[in-house]
């Protein structure tokens, strides 16, 4: 365990590493956590072993990552940047910048990648599709399909949503929900931006 991302210096955490600190930031409470708490948690949520925990908390402790406060416990301290590496492409990220897919880190392109049949951002779609537009004299949301105009709406109301509440509101599959945000996202209507640790719709003027 001694990767130092290159240009950085800041530690690239591996997978188990990485789970290692979902289970202290879970568990990290203002005056610290306990080591006994993490080891549960990652036996339970992970199936890491006790001496794998040690390892890595000892790992964390050397990048500074896991401070001893005053009191003499252990805590996390999120000032400390660090990287991971993308379990889908192996591309280093930072550590506030990775999406967690089914308990995977993962890059915002491979998520793209992965959750898209039409490529969102394809600029040649894009072009064909406004090329089309402007040539059937379309402005705005004319052209479109009553239930993409509904997405587009709802959108707009709301500010941003997830392909999963459009795909749960409009009872739509995820796959057929991704493909009416590809067009709309073709038509530039719309555009993909990360909250949290989520892809939302929002639109794209916004
Ligand atoms: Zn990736």
């Amino acid at each position: 365990m001694s990767r130092i991302s290159g240009t950085s210096m800041k530690p690239v955490l591996d997978e188990e590493e990485i789970w290692v600190l979902e289970c202290i930031k879970e568990a990290n409470l203002d005056r610290g956590f306990h080591i006994r708490d993490i080891i549960k948690k990652a036996k339970t949520e992970y199936g890491l072993s006790r001496s794998t925990v040690y390892e890595i908390v000892g790992y964390l402790e050397f990048h500074d990552l896991v401070k001893t406060n005053k009191l003499g416990n252990r805590e996390l301290d999120p000032n400390i940047q660090y990287c991971v590496t993308c379990t889908s492409c192996g591309k280093e990220i930072p550590g506030n910048e990775y999406i967690k897919e089914s308990g995977r880190a993962i890059c915002e392109d491979c998520y793209l990648e992965g959750h898209q049949r039409i490529k969102f951002a394809d600029p040649v779609a894009v072009r064909s599709k406004r090329l089309f537009r402007k040539q059937h004299g379309f402005e705005g949301t004319e052209g479109l399909t009553e239930l993409q105009k509904e997405i587009y709406r709802f959108i707009l109301e709301e500010g941003g949503a997830t392909p999963e509440k459009i795909s749960n509101l409009f009872k739509l599959t995820l796959q057929e929900t991704r493909n009416q945000l590809a067009i709309l996202r073709h038509c530039e209507l719309l555009k993909w931006r990360k909250m949290g640790e989520e892809m939302y719709m929002v639109p794209f003027d916004s």
